[in-house]
């Protein structure tokens, strides 16, 4: 197998495929401990347990339960910013998995567990071809994105004007009423994706807003990640998050990755 050059299509699915019954159980013990904003504390104690297994450097955080970790390429080059929110919602589950809320009165009714064990998952497969990529990516676990401000505060801090600055900043949400799998992205989706993923202009929404404070000074993207079309509601006391939309949300992240650190400034 080559390992220089281009990570192919074929090599970044084989390694998604590889970690993703570990990230589906990582996503199951996010959910049994849902926290609202800024008390996201077991929240963060496991994503930094997780990720610090990877040769990753910590940043220093900027508000209380923020997680901030850069991983480096091979050589200099652009910088890429990936989000994921981790914070749950005050909301006594009902969905009746195996994995249910231990927090009585708390949920991830938004999904927010899916989004980080992506984020957690995106570490793991860039990890892998860090030897294949000039530049870096900073992953940012932002707590309080429900209420609280959290992106804005991240934002107001500092974050995007750390060094090495980035060029683009992205994060997804999962969606009920899309196709499971489909996504907002058509270069990459183009690439890496089945061609059928692709949806065409997502509308805009709330969940867009907290953000937004990173799109006002860096461009990127808000990507719909399709959790199904009959998949329960954002915020119903049923909700839980689909995994079987984790690889392409895996995917999806490495993929805007490595496309934004190849193309030329
Ligand atoms: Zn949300």
């Amino acid at each position: 197998m080559a390992n220089s050059g281009m990570v192919t299509p074929a090599e970044l699915k084989e390694q998604v495929k590889k970690i993703l019954q570990q990230i589906i159980r990582f996503r199951h013990e996010l959910h049994q401990i849902p926290e609202i904003q800024y008390q996201e504390y077991k929240t963060t104690a496991k994503i930094r347990e997780r990720i610090t297994r990877q040769e990753i450097e910590i940043e220093p955080p900027l508000i209380k339960t923020d997680t901030v970790a850069i991983l480096k390429g091979k050589d200099q080059g652009k910088n890429v910013t990936l989000r994921a929110d981790i914070d749950a919602l005050p909301v006594e589950e009902s969905s009746g998995v195996p994995w249910l809320s231990r927090h009585p009165g708390f949920s991830h009714a938004c999904g927010h567990d899916g989004h980080t064990a992506i984020l957690a998952g995106t570490i793991e497969v860039l990890s892998t071809f860090r030897e294949r990529f000039n530049g870096s990516v900073r992953f940012v676990f932002q707590p309080a994105e429900e209420q609280g401000g959290g992106g804005k505060r991240m934002v107001e801090k500092g974050l995007l004007a750390r060094e090495p600055l980035p060029s683009a900043v992205f994060a997804l949400h999962g969606w009920p009423e899309t196709p499971l799998g489909s996504v907002g992205a058509r270069s990459v989706v183009e690439t890496y994706l089945d061609p059928e993923a692709w949806i065409d202009n997502p509308p805009r929404t709330m969940a867009a807003e907290d953000f937004s404070f990173y799109l006002h000074k860096v461009p990127g993207a808000f990507l719909r990640l399709g959790l199904g079309k009959e998949h329960t509601p954002l915020h119903n006391p049923a909700f839980d998050f689909n995994d079987k939309a984790l690889e392409t949300g895996i995917t999806l992240l490495t993929a805007l990755a490595l496309e934004t650190l190849k193309a030329p400034s």
